[in-house]
């Protein structure tokens, strides 16, 4: 299996630590607002790699977290805590909003048919560790403490901007921070004490003791730590959006190796943005779409999963309300397509037919997953098999295995005759009579209700045939 490696700016050969087991740590959403479609790409590429993982024969440990300790509006250790802007915007306790948009995350997930994580530690639960990795990078000679806190001192480890590629120097360049009282812009807040003042809902709720004095974590702590209780050190497989490389994982990278002395984890791997209409999505712009959204349009969320398999998860994915019909519109094709298709074979009469007749089809969509999730190759491969003439009981036995990593949940699908409303099939009654008294201008506005409905009519000489749009 090839992998792209951010960490060797290569396609690997995957080698894991363990004969058959994975370890894979993905980076999870931060829980004081509802995740965008950009955050959802994140998990389905995520989920995408431990299928591939899984269709490998590999056991895959999977470890998600859940930030629900408000890191700070920007990703430098100033701004204002993002848990407290929630806090002040909706009037609930700081573990109220946490849990509410946890629980809108979980929804999404599901939604989105992406396999659970084996864990979802969160970070307010991990407190103990993050000070304990703290306090051996203080030991190690790596962390100074200035008036706010406790910080990481980049210059000390000789490799930092490993993983970027990126000089010390050329980082410090780079960056526009206010210094304050840090000795290198790069460094970062590992403990950040809490402010003296504030009160009521201004006063922060979430904050421990320390051996520095009362605070809260830096946000890059928590990965650190929660991935070596539950992965050890070095893991397999890192996984991201690009934007965390240059930050959040250098920084990663740099806690685990001066409290550690290892590299955290083997591979790197990061998918690309989302741009809405080729720009930013932002606030501003009104943008910022979420899968809810998506579903009070009336699109599946599965065509979103199906848009994004469309793009290879290192290239860009330009999202417009167009793109997402034509995928809206090809899953449906295809759902329509397979409930004509028969049952598909046992697994043993397949293979006892010879070898089965997808096992062609079925060796190159596999060869396009291991090509480091060729998805646009792999999605190509199915309607090559949908559109074959093999035997479709043989068809449907290769398309459940390839669902197996695309996720569409297609069982639901082949061989399953349309279950057609109540209201629907009411309209078509109506219209098989106005037929019969050849009202023909009635026939037509009752075809356009039933495709308001999202149900196509044709007339066929026995009758009216339904299938879904
Ligand atoms: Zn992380």
């Amino acid at each position: 299996m090839q992998l792209y490696n951010t960490l060797t700016r290569s396609k690997q050969e995957f080698n894991p630590i363990q004969n058959k087991r994975v370890g894979v740590y993905s980076c999870g959403p931060t829980v004081y607002w509802f995740a965008h479609i950009g955050n959802m790409r994140a998990f389905l590429f995520a989920d995408l790699l431990c299928r591939a993982l899984r269709m490998n024969g590999y056991a895959v440990e999977q470890i998600m977290n859940i930030t629900d300790v408000g890191h700070l509006t920007d990703d430098a250790d100033e701004g204002e805590d993002k848990m407290m802007v929630a806090m002040k915007r909706e009037g609930k306790t700081a573990y109220d909003i946490a849990e509410f948009y946890a629980q809108a995350f979980f929804k999404d997930l599901e939604a989105l048919n992406i396999t659970p994580a084996s864990r979802y530690p969160r970070a307010t639960e991990h407190i103990a560790e993050q000070i304990e990795m703290i306090e051996a990078l203080e030991k190690n000679g790596f962390t100074y403490q200035t008036s706010d806190g406790i910080y990481f001192d980049t210059s000390k480890l000789a490799d930092y901007g490993r993983l970027s590629g990126q000089k010390l120097d050329e980082k410090q360049a780079g960056s526009r921070v206010d210094m304050g009282e840090k000795k290198n812009a790069t460094d970062f807040a590992l403990w950040k004490f809490s402010p003296t003042t504030g009160s009521g809902n201004t006063k922060r709720q979430m904050e421990w003791e320390s051996p520095w004095g009362i605070g809260f974590p830096g946000w890059h702590i928590e990965c650190s730590a929660m991935s070596k209780k539950y992965l050890g050190v070095p893991f397999d497989i890192h996984t991201g959006g690009i934007d965390h490389i240059a930050v959040h994982h250098e920084n990663e990278i740099a806690q685990t190796e001066g409290a550690e002395g290892k590299l955290e984890a083997n591979y790197w791997m990061h998918n690309e943005f989302i741009t809405v209409d080729g720009g930013k999505m932002s606030k501003s712009l009104g943008n910022v779409y979420t899968i809810e959204q998506l579903v009070e349009k009336g699109f599946d969320p599965l065509a979103f999963r199906y848009l994004c398999l469309q793009a290879h998860y290192r290239s860009k994915l330009n999202f417009t309300w167009e793109s997402l019909e034509a995928a809206q519109n090809a899953l449906n094709r295809l759902r329509s397509t397979i409930r004509e298709w028969d049952a598909p074979l046992a697994p043993s009469l397949f293979e006892g037919e010879g070898g089965g007749r997808g096992i062609a089809l079925e060796a190159r969509f596999s060869q396009a997953i291991n090509d480091d999730l060729n998805t646009p190759e792999a999605l190509s491969i199915l309607w090559q098999l949908v559109d074959s003439d093999y035997p479709t009981s043989a068809k449907a036995e290769s398309l459940l295995k390839f669902d197996q990593i695309l996720g569409l949940h297609l069982d639901q699908f082949i061989g399953k005759s349309v279950e057609i409303p109540p209201e629907v099939q009411k309209l078509l009654d109506e219209r098989a009579h106005a037929r019969t008294e050849k009202n023909w201008s009635e026939s037509d506005r009752l075809r356009t209700e039933i495709e308001e409905r999202g149900f196509i009519v044709e007339d066929k000489p026995e009758g009216q045939n339904v299938r879904e749009m």
